[in-house]
């Protein structure tokens, strides 16, 4: 079947889907993004991914494409002409088209691009966890903004894999684990305490993170966020990592070195199963 995208008010081939090569997005990475989960057809936490972009667009004084209500119908034609059922949906928003020029352009005319695609749950072909390495975070002082200047992401993400990880954990100047390079970092203290950096500009406030804490504490576990460093990680009893296409992923090596027993933790094996219920995925879909 072939994929079709939105792109400004109009519904193309995939392979022909384009923005002009002034766009914003493209020039200087003038741009936000979201990435909604869909699960049997359902989306996942879709309101606090609207909020979330909502909030970037303010940040950055981005004028919202359209209405929420019509940005909801875009999401839902796209997932339905691509036929997901389980995958994701992609919106981009940027400033739009304008001469290449620092200072944003007089009109407020942002561009719009939503996507979708089905996905595998990789937590299933990822049940014994999975492993991550540490590099310095050089990324800027507002990652709490979900943007698309995404660089010191991908080259950290690109070490990961080089080194046959499936994440980095990024260590901020202070010697403290902000997060992953597309994930929230957790660790699961010896005195089962459920641990991950607070929700400053050092990070970006996951919907995922959020959705856990919420479960976490209804389960009647002690969740605390503060900065933790990477000696206590590896001192940790379990650690995990949080994302809308990763759910709850266990850590089981931090550089080599094991987490705990080096198997995933039967702490983040309930959040993973209490977590995957929330989403509506089968029993089984994920484990
Ligand atoms: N941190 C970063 C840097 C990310 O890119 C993501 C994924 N978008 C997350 C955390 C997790 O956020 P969410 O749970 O909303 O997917």
């Amino acid at each position: 079947m072939s994929r079709i995208a939105y792109v400004n008010g109009r519904f193309a081939p995939h392979r022909d889907a384009a923005v002009h090569i002034e766009d914003r997005g493209y020039q200087f990475a003038d741009a936000v993004y979201e990435v909604i989960a869909i699960q049997n057809g359902r989306f996942v936490d879709e309101e606090p991914h609207l909020d979330r972009l909502d909030r970037s667009l303010g940040e950055l004084r981005l004028a919202p494409p359209v209405a929420r209500p019509a940005l909801k119908h875009i999401l839902r034609e796209t997932v339905r002409r691509n036929r997901v059922r389980d995958g994701i949906v992609y919106m981009q928003v940027s400033r739009g088209v304008a001469r290449r020029d620092h200072a944003f352009p007089a009109h407020r005319n942002s561009s719009l691009v939503v996507t979708a695609r089905t996905t595998k749950p990789k937590s299933a072909a990822k049940s014994g966890g999975v492993t991550v390495v540490t590099t310095e975070d050089i990324r800027w002082k507002r990652c709490d903004i979900k943007t698309v200047g995404l660089l010191p992401n991908v080259l950290a993400k690109q070490m990961a894999a080089e080194a046959g990880a499936y994440e980095a954990w990024l260590i901020g100047a202070d010697g403290a684990i902000t997060e992953c390079t597309s994930a929230n970092a957790w660790i699961v203290t010896r005195g089962r305490d459920v641990v991950t950096q607070s929700p400053t500009h050092a990070i970006l406030n996951g919907i995922t993170r959020r959705t856990v804490r919420a479960i976490a504490e209804e389960a009647g576990y002690r969740v605390v966020e503060r900065s933790f460093t990477l000696d206590e990680a590896l001192a940790a009893a379990e650690a995990f990592l949080t994302s809308t296409t990763s759910h709850v992923m266990p850590v089981v090596r931090i550089d080599g070195r094991p987490v705990g027993d080096g198997r995933p933790g039967p702490l983040t094996g309930a959040l993973q199963e209490k977590y995957e219920a929330h989403a509506g995925m089968a029993p089984g879909d994920g484990a």
